[in-house]
């Protein structure tokens, strides 16, 4: 499933180019193109569901899978022991920009909330 417009469908079907750094059946996972920190890592499943509030559209074990993939890329970008977050923003007072579910991995500095 893809949608038409969407930029993280078109990264994942290879018609954009990004800094792929895991590349498996159902996720993805690329560099941020505007990093906000030294790692800067975004963790898609292939299949486009917009938000968190259309998480059911994804099998259990792909939702189970894109935390497993979020803990691999950092431990292979060397920030796995000095930390990280995992970061979704959802719907418009998280300023959600891109409407194709990703996780930010970030870390590689001290880190604040929010
Ligand atoms: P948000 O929807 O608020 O989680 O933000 C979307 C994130 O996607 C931002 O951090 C952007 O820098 C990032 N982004 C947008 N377009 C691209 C792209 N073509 N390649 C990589 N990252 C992107
Ligand atoms: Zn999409």
């Amino acid at each position: 499933m893809s949608e038409a417009d969407c930029i993280f469908c078109k990264i994942a079907a290879g018609e954009i180019d990004a800094e792929v750094v895991h590349d498996e059946d159902d996720v993805l996972a690329f560099e941020d193109i505007n990093g906000k920190a030294p790692v800067h890592l975004l963790v898609i499943p292939r299949q486009h569901v917009a938000n968190l509030e259309e998480i059911g559209g994804l099998p259990d074990a792909v939702v189970k899978r894109l935390f497993e993939v979020a803990s691999a890329v950092a431990e292979n970008a060397g920030i796995a022991e000095s930390g990280y977050a995992v970061r979704v923003n959802n719907g418009p007072d998280a300023r959600q920009e891109v409407f194709h579910l990703h996780m930010h991995v970030m870390g590689g500095r001290k880190l604040g909330m929010p």
